[in-house]
């Protein structure tokens, strides 16, 4: 199939991406309780007790746009998530993708990649595929004659404060105008002329969100992460894609901690991802109220969640292992009501 093919009616898709259980995983003996029988239903087998202790597996299935089992490479997921939205931003429209799931299910795995094995081992992520497309396409006859030019943004939201991944996270201003534009102040958008210039700032910014972290009190966890490919003609946007790396959904739950900060931290996660989803809900009910207001990441995105040309796509990262049970029945629900009725 051609990226320029038809693409699709509908305005959001809804996926689910299962990883494989990892080393320390088969080490612990941890037992994998999900499958995936077919290319849109996932089941999860979450072990039960009955009151006389025998024990039994109750199967709860779950229908999505696709689900996509522990082969599935990240070019495979990119292929049915991501690129069809590609053309969109060619049409003057906004598209957007979200990984979504606990912390450890594969959320930057499937978005950033791997770069850290340099060169040879490296794995690409959705940032790059689509990076390259946009790439493609600008390069075919038909747009070359167009003078677009490609910009890329990468800022992290933690906290409800903005910062930007491409210089050297300096703390950004968001503002909104008296026609309810939303802008983040001095947001370094770096022109790009291939996918191997997108892949240094993919590099780059990746790195600067990652430093300064300790694995015990990862910050990346707690934050989103966004990825945006900007079109221009003439200096004039056409359209824009807007990549985005969620935070652990596991740290909505922090709201009960002893800690101060953490407790503030997960009360704002759970605002963001609560209104995430409201606003998606939005979109596919052609509703005129988008309640994108009630957090930074939504303000931020205002303008995905309106105009008649906005695609999303959620794509809803889960661990396999019976230890993540609860966490990942949470996220599937979350999934479903984020799907088109
Ligand atoms: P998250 O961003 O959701 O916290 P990561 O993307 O960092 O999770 O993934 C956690 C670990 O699991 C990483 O070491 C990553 O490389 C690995 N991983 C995630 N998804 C896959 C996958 N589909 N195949 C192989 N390894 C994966
Ligand atoms: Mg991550």
């Amino acid at each position: 199939i051609s990226i320029t093919d038809p693409i699709e009616e509908h305005r959001i898709c809804v996926c689910v991406r299962k990883r494989p259980l990892n080393k320390q995983e088969v080490l612990k003996k941890e037992c994998d309780v999900i499958t995936v029988p077919s290319k849109c239903i996932l089941l999860v087998h979450e072990p039960k007790q009955k009151v006389d202790l025998t024990k039994y597996l109750e199967t709860q299935a779950f229908r999505f746009d696709f689900a996509f089992d522990e082969l599935a490479s990240n070019e495979m997921v990119y292929r049915f998530t991501a690129r069809p939205l590609v053309q969109t931003i060619f049409e003057g429209g906004k598209a957007t993708c979200f990984a979504y799931g606990q912390t450890g299910s594969g959320k930057t795995h499937t978005m950033g990649g791997d770069f850290s094995g340099r060169a040879q081992n490296a794995s690409k992520g959705i940032y790059a595929f689509a990076s390259q497309d946009v790439f493609l396409l600008v390069n075919q006859p038909r747009y070359r004659s167009q003078d677009l030019e490609v910009y890329v943004t990468f800022f992290e939201i933690y906290n409800g404060k903005v910062f930007d991944l491409l210089n050297k996270k300096a703390k950004l201003r968001v503002l909104e105008d008296g026609k309810q534009q939303v802008q983040v102040v001095g947001l370094q958008e770096r022109q790009v002329s291939c996918a191997e210039d997108v892949i240094r700032m993919i590099e780059m910014g990746s790195a600067c969100r990652t430093s300064g972290q300790t694995f015990a009190n990862a910050s990346s966890s707690r934050s989103h992460a966004c990825f945006q490919i900007i079109l221009r003609r003439r200096g004039k946007m056409l359209g824009k894609f807007s990549l985005v790396d969620l935070a652990g959904n596991e740290r909505g739950a922090d709201t009960s901690s002893a800690d101060r900060q953490t407790r503030m931290e997960g009360a704002e996660i759970n605002k963001s991802l609560l209104a995430l989803k409201e606003c998606i809900r939005a979109l596919g009910q052609n509703k005129s109220h988008t309640p994108f207001r009630e957090s930074k990441l939504t303000q931020v995105l205002r303008d995905s969640f309106i105009g008649t040309n906005s695609r999303t796509c959620m794509i809803a990262m889960i661990s396999p292992g019976m230890s993540s049970c609860e966490y990942t029945l949470n996220t599937l629900r979350y999934a479903d009501r984020v799907k088109e009725l």
